[in-house]
This record gives structure tokens, C-alpha cells and sequence, in this order.
């Protein structure tokens, strides 16, 4: 594109508010909630109708307004430009070639600039991926498993499977030597199946950075998912302690073999809160939020990209400058009340270092005492953060004498051959090696259950049939 064309706007004096951040993270829905799949439980489709009318297409106009003021907003020297839907692909590459000129035009001596996507992956080829490649572009692949778990809610708009077409563009990617992530989705099905995701992603796709997104699908009074509101869960949502489980199984495998070689957002969250860092590197488990905002296509901003409801709008950045808007007290509130507002159960919890009540938007139950505000996945976070204690602790001890966490596989595998040994050595009425104080034959010697068979898994699922604009 001839950047000559691009109006160069008049420059502003900008003067930053008391409180605005150095740096911060927006991603931007160029294509507001439209996208060319249908998946059963996404919780944006719905979000069509806080436009009605609208053509959901972010305009020449806007995209300027949201580099520059994203550049502008920034005091730090990196800056993440990222893209997210709906399906941004939808927009078509010179959309994004044009964001790459705006970004250049208003780049600062000495910024750099971190391009994401997060994409369904569905329609890329290899201009996209060239494209990708040629800008450093680290790409978020969403796919929830082997196929047979994928294809379940993650279909087209005629209800039809995807996860041929995920995979062609995975491998798109991997020929053009483009960087990506997994990010898979924990619902009803594919929560009873965590080692087959988890061996998936790594031994089949060969993706070493991946992260577990719990589905927590409020249903509201109308039937749709649009806003954070109502108590009730859809029946895609994850159980709570069945996502307990699915990390915990997964945590078991990756600390005994992948520490260091295959990098779990939540895994690593959870240490860096068990060393004590400043950040776990996920909003929802650090103490307060409100970094991680969300564009829509005509410049409204939201508080984050889970809160693009009424409620949540901060304004418009043609009305107000993007720094104004993101250091309003608004939204200092929003990231505050995420602490401020926790109930007195997680207040006296032992894992609120970990946790910190995760997500607010997931605060829709009571605690055991009938307080609102508790997390719907509590019960699973408990077990989880209980669950990995021990070898969590190992990894801090490590990581504060300087050493390599991955250290805790061969310091684990010889305590467990250790108490293999004295397991095999002792009599049934004698106490289990473990501690426990309960006899062998009551505890680590007892028969071990037979998996329940698995339940047969549902038909791919399709909710709208709303039409298609895909880019000439
Ligand atoms: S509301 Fe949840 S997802 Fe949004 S920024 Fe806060 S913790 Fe993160
Ligand atoms: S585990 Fe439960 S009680 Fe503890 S902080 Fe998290 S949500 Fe609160």
C-alpha cells in the first residue's frame, strides 16, 4: 500500500494521566463478533447483537486511529499489536498490510513491535503465512484436540467438522516457519480427556507452548451468552472439579518428562506465583487486572475482551484519546475490584497466592456460608493448586537457588523409585511408605479401579446459520 495515501494526522500533545500504565495489552476485533465457524460454545457470537445493523468491519479510519493512539499510548519500547475476533482472518491480508505501514509510519526511535493473532486457522494459505513471517507474527492456533474431540463444537457454519482444515493451516504455518501457540478450550467432552489433548498437541501437532482455556458459558434470561449475567451454566461449560482434574493429570505427565521443553501457560503461571514473582503472566491469576483490554471495530473500548458489554464500555477513541480511556478510574476499578471484591472464603484460602479467585467473570456462585462472588471453578482450583504443592515447591527451591526447573524430573523420578522399592519390600498391614499413616493394604497397596468406560462422544454441535462475508 502507498503509505502516502494514509492522511498523516495532526500531531497532539500528549499529556499521560497520572495513572496510565507504561505499557498495556489490547486485542483488537477488527471483524467485532463475525466469524466463518460456529462453535457450539463461543462466547462471542453473540455479541452481534450489541450492533445490530452493523457491517462489523473496522474501517480504514479507525485502524489509523487505533495504531497511532496504541503507539502513542505507549511509554515502553515494545508494543503488542494484537488481532482477535471473531475470526480476523475475515478482514483479508491487505487489511493487515496496511496495519503493518500504519505501524512504521508512527513508530517511534527505538520500538519495537510484537504481531499476534489469534486465528481459527481455517483460512490461512500461503500468502497469509508468508505474510506472518515476514512480520515476526506469533499466531494463536485454537483447536481443542484430536479430532474426534475438536469437531464436536468447533464446526462450520453448516454444522460440519473443522478440524481438517485447522490442522492444513497449522501445518501452513510450520512450512513457512511461522511461530505459533495452541490454545485449547476445556468443555463437558474434551475435559474427561486430558492426556489426549495434552499428548496431542505436543506429539501430533509438535507445538511446545500451549494454553488451557476453562469454558464457562453463562446462559442469560434470554437464552444467549451476551452478557457475564445469570447463575447457570450451559451444558458445554467444564465442570468445575472435572477441570481440576484435566490440569492435574496433564501437570503430572509435563512435570515428570516436559519441564523446560514444553511450556503450559497455566503451569507456569502457578510457579511464578509459588516463587513469588510480581507477575504470574496471566491476568487471572494475578491479585488485580485491567491491562488487557478489548477494541471493537468501530474504536468502542472495552475494560477486557471477556466484559465487551454496556457496562463495561470505557468509550471511543475518535471521541477520546486510547490512554484516557485505559487509565480512567473506570477502569483502575474494574482491575481493582478484581481483589477488592473477593469473599471472605477466598480471603482465608491457602491457595489465594496461586489463585486470586481467578477470573470475576467466573464469580457467579456462593461460598459454602451463601456469600456471592465465589468462582464457579473453585472446587477445581483447589484441588489443582493443592495437587501440585509438593512438586511446586521443589521448582521454587530450585528456581531461587539459581537452578533449572526442569532439575525437579530427575529429583522426582528417584524419590518415586525410591518408594517403589520400599513399597515392594513391605508387608500389606504395614505403614504406606507415602506418610499417610494409614496401613499399605488401605492406601498405596490397594487394587487399583478400573477406568470407567468412557461415555460415546456427542454429535458435532451448530448454533447460528448467520451469513458469510469472506475477503474477494
Ligand atoms: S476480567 Fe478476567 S480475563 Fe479480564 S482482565 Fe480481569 S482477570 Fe483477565
Ligand atoms: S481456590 Fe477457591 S477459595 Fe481459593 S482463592 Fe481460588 S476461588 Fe477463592
Amino acid at each position: 500500500m502507498d503509505a502516502n495515501k494514509i492522511p498523516t494526522p495532526q500531531p497532539i500533545d500528549l499529556i499521560y494521566p497520572d495513572n496510565a500504565p507504561e505499557a498495556f495489552h489490547l486485542l483488537a476485533k477488527p471483524t467485532g463478533a463475525i466469524c466463518n465457524l460456529d462453535c457450539a460454545y463461543c462466547f462471542f457470537l453473540d455479541k452481534e447483537h450489541l450492533y445490530p445493523g452493523s457491517q462489523f468491519r473496522m474501517t480504514d479510519e479507525v485502524l489509523e486511529q487505533y495504531i497511532r493512539q496504541l503507539i502513542e499510548s505507549h511509554r515502553a519500547d515494545q508494543v503488542t499489536i494484537a488481532w482477535q475476533g471473531g475470526e480476523p482472518t475475515i478482514m483479508g491480508l491487505d487489511f493487515y498490510r496496511q496495519a503493518m505501514d500504519l505501524a512504521e509510519k508512527y513508530r517511534r526511535p527505538g520500538m519495537t513491535f510484537l504481531h499476534t493473532m489469534q486465528t481459527n486457522g481455517t483460512l490461512l494459505n500461503d500468502d497469509w503465512c508468508a505474510f506472518f513471517k515476514e512480520h515476526n507474527f506469533l499466531i494463536g492456533i485454537s483447536i481443542d484436540g484430536p479430532a474426534e474431540l475438536h469437531d464436536i463444537y468447533r464446526v462450520d457454519k453448516g454444522g460440519q467438522p473443522t478440524f481438517d482444515k485447522v490442522m492444513r493451516g497449522i501445518r501452513l504455518l510450520q512450512k513457512h516457519g511461522v511461530e505459533f501457540n495452541i490454545l485449547t478450550t476445556v468443555n463437558r467432552v474434551n475435559g474427561d480427556y486430558p492426556l489426549e489433548v495434552y499428548r496431542f498437541i505436543r506429539d501430533e501437532i509438535g507445538a511446545d507452548w500451549m494454553q488451557f482455556i476453562p469454558v464457562v458459558e453463562r446462559i442469560n434470561e434470554n437464552g444467549l451468552t451476551l452478557y457475564q449475567e445469570g447463575n447457570t451454566v450451559s451444558d458445554r461449560s467444564v465442570l468445575p472439579e472435572q477441570f481440576g482434574r484435566f490440569l492435574s493429570a496433564i501437570f503430572d505427565e509435563w512435570v515428570r518428562r516436559d519441564v523446560g521443553r514444553v511450556y503450559v501457560q497455566t503451569f507456569e503461571a502457578a510457579i511464578r506465583n509459588w516463587v513469588s514473582m510480581p507477575s504470574s503472566g496471566m491476568c487471572v491469576f494475578n491479585e488485580t487486572c485491567g491491562q488487557g483490554l478489548a477494541i471493537e471495530h468501530n474504536g468502542d473500548l472495552y475494560a477486557c475482551d471477556h466484559f465487551v458489554e454496556p457496562n463495561y464500555h470505557l468509550g471511543n477513541i475518535r471521541d477520546e484519546h486510547m490512554i484516557e480511556l485505559v487509565a480512567s478510574e473506570p477502569q483502575l476499578r474494574f482491575g481493582q475490584d478484581k481483589r477488592d471484591t473477593l469473599p471472605h472464603y477466598c480471603l482465608e484460602c491457602d491457595v489465594r497466592f496461586a489463585c486470586h479467585g481467578e477470573c470475576p467473570k467466573n464469580r457467579f456462585i456462593e461460598t459454602p456460608d451463601g456469600e456471592p462472588g465465589l468462582n464457579y471453578l473453585c472446587a477445581g482450583f483447589k484441588q489443582f493448586f493443592h495437587h501440585i504443592d509438593y512438586p511446586a515447591k521443589i521448582m521454587t527451591g530450585l528456581i531461587r537457588r539459581g537452578r533449572p526447573a526442569a532439575e525437579v524430573m530427575p529429583l522426582l523420578a528417584a524419590e518415586e523409585a525410591k518408594f517403589k522399592a520400599a513399597l515392594a519390600q513391605a508387608n500389606r498391614n504395614d505403614p504406606c511408605p507415602c506418610g499417610s499413616g494409614r496401613k499399605i493394604k488401605q492406601c498405596h497397596g490397594r487394587p487399583q479401579l478400573k477406568s470407567p468406560p468412557r461415555k460415546p462422544l456427542p454429535k458435532p454441535e451448530q448454533r447460528s446459520t448467520l451469513p458469510l462475508r469472506l475477503p474477494e
